[in-house]
């Protein structure tokens, strides 16, 4: 078999690379096992532009949004889904100090950040004291359709392997690589935490980072904000909520733990005034690096071996924008930019 282009997994990443190499008319190959517990399958698809405790816009938020909205939404349109939902996030203020802090950024005209008509309309649901600011706008991505839609159209155009992919088989040289039965001028991971330990790129600085979740049933919460306090709690279907999520540096392993369960419970039941059942827990490691920066491109030395990846906790913002400069720096040699290229890390890489 002949590819021009080897894609190893499906996450977001890879089914925005795929989505764009697709649209060059270039012949590509995605193999991907479907890990259930893979970032892309926990995470909520939450997009908030703001961040910290002194509420500062996120790295590049600007020239992200206005690239993601509309992408998002084609694709969406492509694959007959509604890929994302603008919303506002309800920030609960946690202490009187974040209170002022948000107060402060407001008076000096901080994008994103507004005070509410009404610091008390969420009172029949959630106890809380010290009132809310709305960060606006927040996206949410719709992760649990757009994984499976993109998949199935992969599937039916043969464009999908379902399997494990075995990095032992895989053989490059200067003109392409083989695995397998099959040929193809170069090979790309969008295999998420999978990669730091890939012999080509385990030099690369990850810090892989563990989350997890909850999934609550509630008939009372009101699906239209995303809410905030100390976790994020948003909808992501009917009567069906997504709460999380920890920050682990240090882990044991990948699963869910008892500590999470009893902790999130416990918020829960101080912060709702409505009732909720635990239908679901979950947990994952993030794709994360020290920089907090992507990791995009293709190896110093082994030229035919790219990577599209460490993309942390904003899988859902930057995998399209850094796809498509991955996909026009294949196509037409364009330049990656410098802080998401990998070869700021060619000396590393090369040793
Ligand atoms: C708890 C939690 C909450 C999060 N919430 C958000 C959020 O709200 N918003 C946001 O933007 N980001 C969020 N993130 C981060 C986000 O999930 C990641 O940045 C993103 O999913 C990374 O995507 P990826 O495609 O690079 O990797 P992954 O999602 O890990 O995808 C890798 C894919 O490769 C496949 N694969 C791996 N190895 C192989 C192999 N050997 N053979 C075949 N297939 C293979 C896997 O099955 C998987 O499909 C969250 C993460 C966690 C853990």
């Amino acid at each position: 078999m002949q590819t021009e282009f080897l894609i190893i997994g499906q996450g977001i990443s890879g089914t925005w690379l795929s989505y764009y190499l697709e649209k060059t008319n270039k012949s590509f190959i995605v193999i991907d096992n479907e890990q259930p517990n893979s970032a892309s399958r926990i995470a909520a698809g939450i997009i908030n532009p703001v961040t910290g405790r002194r509420i500062v816009k996120t790295w590049m938020i600007d020239e992200l949004l206005s690239f993601l909205v509309p992408a998002y939404e084609e694709l969406g349109k492509e694959v007959g889904i509604k890929a994302i939902d603008k919303k506002s996030l309800i920030d609960f203020h946690p202490t009187p100090q974040m209170k002022i802090a948000f107060d402060e950024r407001v008076k000096e005209k901080a994008d994103f950040l507004f005070q509410p008509k009404d610091q008390w309309q969420y009172q029949e649901t959630f106890n809380y004291d010290l009132g809310f600011g709305e960060v606006e706008p927040c996206y949410v991505v719709n992760l649990k359709e757009i994984l499976p839609a993109w998949r199935k159209k992969l599937l039916s155009n043969n464009q999908l392997l379902e399997e494990n992919f075995e990095i032992e088989e895989l053989k490059h040289s200067n003109t392409g690589i083989t695995y397998k039965n099959m040929k193809a001028e170069k090979i790309i991971f969008c295999d998420g935490i999978n990669s730091s330990q890939n012999s080509f790129f385990i030099n690369l600085p990850f810090a892989l980072n563990k989350g997890e979740v909850l999934l609550i049933e509630s008939a009372d919460i009101p699906s239209t904000n995303i809410f905030k306090k100390g976790m994020m709690l948003t909808s992501i279907g009917s009567e069906l909520y997504w709460i999380g999520s920890n920050y682990l540096w240090e882990f044991q392993d990948d699963q869910p733990t008892e500590q999470f369960r009893k902790q999130t419970e416990l918020l829960l039941k101080t912060w709702l005034k409505v009732p909720f059942k635990i239908v679901d827990h979950k947990a994952s490691v993030r794709p994360a690096n020290i920089e907090r920066r992507p990791f995009v491109g293709f190896h110093p030395t082994y030229k035919n071996v790219g990577l599209l990846n460490g993309l942390g906790t904003k899988g859902c913002s930057l995998a399209p924008y850094f796809a498509k400069q991955l996909t026009d720096h294949l196509i037409y040699k364009k330049e990656i930019l410098p802080e998401a290229d990998i070869k700021r890390f060619s000396k590393i890489l090369t040793r």
